[in-house]
């Protein structure tokens, strides 16, 4: 990402999937969504199905952190707490979504997800780093960091 703070980039919005536009250097001053005024870092996991992951990918100027589970999913439900307590404490310069493999079938067969939860995490589009199976909050922040080239 380019340096300069009045660069445009483009952020979906995780409550309407608006996608907003605005300078980079905006990203901490807490921005609220342009359609639905909702605040673009909600300080907690947000939901995705197929087509919110598919616009989120697109507009996707902040490193996305996506954990894939299923309501049946002993693990997965260790994590969200842990993911939820996250959330706050990355943004704005990471968010976190959830996507449930139930529902979002035709997302996760594309990615292949083989067994939940895999969290991914995605710049601009690409996968750049997945883990597969729960790990305590501590490690999941350092897998982060290290995905993040920190
Ligand atoms: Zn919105």
């Amino acid at each position: 990402m380019t340096a300069d703070p009045t660069s445009l980039i483009t952020l979906a919005c995780p409550h309407c999937e608006a996608v907003n536009r605005m300078p980079v250097d905006r990203l901490a001053a807490q921005p609220a969504c342009g359609k639905c005024g909702g605040r673009l870092f909600a300080g907690e996991p947000f939901e995705l199905d197929d087509s919110g992951l598919e616009r989120h990918l697109r507009h996707n100027a902040v490193p996305l952190l996506v954990d894939f589970w299923a309501p049946w999913c002993g693990p997965c439900r260790m994590m969200a707490p842990v993911l939820a307590q996250m959330a706050g404490t990355v943004e704005p310069k990471v968010r976190i979504a959830k996507v449930n493999t139930d529902v979002a079938q035709v997302m996760a067969g594309q990615l292949n997800i083989r067994s939940i939860p895999t969290l991914i995490l995605f710049h601009h589009g690409r996968e750049i780093a997945r883990q597969a199976g729960a790990m305590p909050g501590q490690q999941l922040l350092a897998w982060l960091r290290q995905a993040l080239g920190e």
